[in-house]
């Protein structure tokens, strides 16, 4: 199977529409949910409801975080363009709207990716439409998540949770949260699993909220669990602790995570180049790409230089969500994926702020917004230093314990 890198036919209409959306309805509320952090922005519910009306159509495989899933017949089809592919594209439009509103739009949370990738049919169909959240940091660790501690002990139908979340995204507004919690610390990580908790199940109790450096649109929650009774069914995949198979079941999630936030970064940096764009061509400085960078002026070599590592980007976050869709193996270049795209998109938000100059800076416009909203994106799912690690590791064929 080869991938081919233009953009394919079908899913277009749903590019050209998730930009439409972002121009149209997240840029102008942009500035104002950036500075009224954690007031809720009413205008996604509408922008909800619409995106949920072209899923029933079917009109939007994969509009968003929620349309993940692999599909085990892809194989068979061969060559395939799935949902992996239509979600990182449209996310990457709605996000050179604005990442943080995209973050917190209902229904597409990183937790609906995690149900997608290891919940059971008849789990599928039980949380279908819920927003969910996903918690796997503590205070105690954030990279090492073989390190956590909260606890799930099983008594009859039911999971006791024991332990306390930070850094969740949506962790407040969303309708459930996806917690990470071990069954038996002494087994490692095969023991830990995944659990979906409703809002307003009894022992969960949000205990407050982040400010943050970006992505002010978003929520960021500390989530207390205290003996918090959970139903047995509501542990994705298997209950099982299973040694062989390690970590391997809960980290599944991150191959299909990783290229979304990827493509996030991806989304950000291309806002930056724009804008960038028009405001070197008001100060009389055009980009031309059929001269040498060395023959234009150091803004324009700049910019090309820019651009390129931009598409370099963009084409791992293509290639790491067309594996998925494939059913290729695709841990390592995920991995690439947001290493590049996370770099990348820091890169290239603040050095579009540079040629900017004073209007990069300034709140009037909004790459000064971009530059501090990107840096996220380059720390959760796994931070620059940590994607590398997992590339060198599967590059040298070195497992966990002999390459830390
Ligand atoms: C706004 C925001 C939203 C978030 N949302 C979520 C969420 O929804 N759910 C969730 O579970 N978590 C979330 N997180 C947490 C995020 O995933 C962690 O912050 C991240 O995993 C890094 O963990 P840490 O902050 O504890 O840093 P640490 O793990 O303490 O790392 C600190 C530094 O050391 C480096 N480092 C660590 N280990 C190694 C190593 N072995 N080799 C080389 N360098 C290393 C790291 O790269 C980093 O630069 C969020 C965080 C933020 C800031």
């Amino acid at each position: 199977m080869s991938i081919n890198l233009e953009t394919p036919k079908k899913i277009r209409p749903l590019i050209d529409q998730a930009h439409q959306v972002a121009m149209n309805m997240l840029r102008p509320i942009s500035r104002k949910y950036d500075q009224a952090e954690h007031a809720y922005p009413v205008e996604l519910d509408m922008l909800a409801a619409m995106i949920d009306g072209l899923a029933d159509s079917g009109a939007s495989e994969g509009a968003g975080a929620t349309g993940v899933r692999r599909d085990e017949k892809a194989v068979e089809k061969g060559n395939k363009n799935g949902a992996n592919l239509a979600s990182v594209l449209s996310i990457m439009e709605m996000c050179w709207g604005d990442v943080g509103l995209t973050l917190t739009m209902p229904r597409q949370g990183l937790g609906n990716s995690a149900i997608a990738s290891v919940a059971n049919d008849e789990q599928l169909k039980r949380f279908e439409g819920t927003w969910a959240a996903m918690a796997i940091t503590e205070p105690s660790f954030g990279s090492d998540s073989a390190a956590i501690s909260t606890t799930a002990v099983k008594d009859g139908d039911e999971y006791i949770l024991n332990g306390e979340k930070i850094f969740v995204t949506s962790g407040e507004r969303a309708d459930s949260v996806v917690v990470w919690a071990t069954l038996d610390k002494s087994m490692g990580r095969a023991a830990i699993k995944s659990f979906v908790v409703t809002k307003g199940t009894p022992g969960m109790r949000v205990e407050r909220l982040e400010h943050k450096l970006g992505i002010r649109a978003s929520d960021t929650a500390v989530i207390i669990f205290d003996n918090c009774r959970v139903p047995a069914a509501n542990l994705l995949g298997s209950p099982e602790i299973d040694t062989k198979q390690g970590f391997a079941g809960a980290m599944a999630t991150f191959d299909n995570t990783r290229p979304l936030v990827a493509a996030m970064a991806v989304g950000c940096a291309r806002a930056s180049l724009d804008l960038t764009r028009d405001v070197l061509a008001q100060a009389g400085i055009e980009i031309d790409y059929d001269k040498p960078a060395y023959a234009q002026s150091a803004a324009a070599a700049t910019f090309l230089q820019l651009e390129a590592d931009w598409e370099a980007a963009y084409l791992l976050t293509l290639q790491s969500a067309w594996m998925a869709d494939n059913r290729e193996p695709n841990s390592m270049e995920a991995s690439m994926a947001k290493a590049k795209a996370g770099r990348v998109g820091s890169d290239v938000t603040l050095r579009c702020i540079e040629l900017a100059g004073t209007l990069g800076y300034s709140e009037t416009d909004l790459l000064e917004k971009w530059g501090r909203d990107s840096k996220i994106l380059d720390i959760f799912e796994g931070t620059q230093q940590i994607q590398q690690l997992i590339v060198a590791r599967r590059v040298l064929n070195l497992s966990s314990a002999e390459l830390k």
